[in-house]
């Protein structure tokens, strides 16, 4: 499962990329954002207001996004583990911080504990997500573009992107070193969005304890900063189901894969 999680990841990043210097060379008039699935939540105001679609967002945004809420009811943040290319890079990116900085887990120079993180995870992404969807939807226009890491990273110099746009990148990217996948974690507004419905997803990881031996070896390895080893079912709306933590344990059947009711 990790090698083909990585393998979808890496042919994620280079479709997006590969679009992006196409539309920016002018070889081709498909932009990044066509793909987008926030961009169908930022529309989604405008639609039922003033039946018209936000800027470049279209009906395959709004498609997607709805698409992804089921599949997110199902499979958790799956899309963030697997599909997301922002998500991809920055998590290659906080590997390279781990190795560098010598951190052992992904909350890199600071350990918050859970409660500290989901407090300051559903107070600072919500903030992002109401101010992106409030200056959206008041000007009718994607205004996010040139503060978004993805349409930055990915655009190519595109619409909207300015010199500033390369120091919020920037900073986005020194943060990711010191704090891997502090962007993901804390400020992603797509995340936020996502929650409510990656709460009750269906598919969750269940750890037996009759196997575990408790070592620890899944927080460390999870990207999600997650307290796999002290739960009995990891629950959280966080998990993206990218399987690092199984793949980390050394314990056959200590934690599997399981839908509600299945046999632990
Ligand atoms: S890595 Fe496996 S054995 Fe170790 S604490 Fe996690 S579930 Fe238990
Ligand atoms: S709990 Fe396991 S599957 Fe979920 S995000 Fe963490 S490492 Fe990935």
């Amino acid at each position: 499962m990790r090698r083909l999680r990585t393998a979808f990841q890496v042919l994620v990043v280079a479709a997006v990329a590969v679009t992006g210097v196409r539309h920016a060379l002018g070889w081709s008039m498909t932009t990044i954002e066509k793909y987008c699935p926030f961009g169908g939540l930022e529309t989604a105001y405008a639609l039922v207001t003033r039946q018209k679609f936000t800027c470049a967002a279209g009906e395959l945004n709004l498609a997607l996004f709805l698409a992804l809420i089921l599949l997110t009811l199902l499979a958790r943040k799956a899309f963030c583990g697997w599909v997301c290319p922002l998500g991809a890079v920055l998590e290659w990116w906080g590997r390279l911080g781990r190795r560098w900085l010598r951190f052992s887990s992904f909350d890199g120079w600071w350990r918050p504990s859970d409660r500290t993180r989901k407090v300051l995870q559903t107070v600072l992404r919500s903030v992002v997500l109401a101010a992106v969807l409030a200056a959206t939807w008041a000007t009718g226009e994607l205004v996010f573009r040139g503060y978004d890491p993805y349409y930055i990273l990915f655009s190519a110099h595109g619409h909207d992107v300015m010199f500033w746009s390369y120091f919020i990148l920037g900073g986005l990217l020194a943060l990711g070193l010191a704090m891997p996948m502090a962007w993901c974690k804390y400020l992603c507004p797509l995340g936020a969005a996502l929650w409510p419905a990656s709460k009750p997803g269906l598919l969750r990881l269940r750890r037996s304890p009759d196997h575990c031996t408790e070592c620890g070896a899944c927080d460390d390895a999870c990207p999600q900063s997650l307290p796999v080893s002290s739960v009995m079912e990891v629950r959280s709306g966080e998990c993206t189901l990218c399987f690092e933590c199984t793949a980390a344990c050394p314990v056959a059947g200590a934690l599997e894969l399981r839908a509600p009711g299945g046999k632990p």
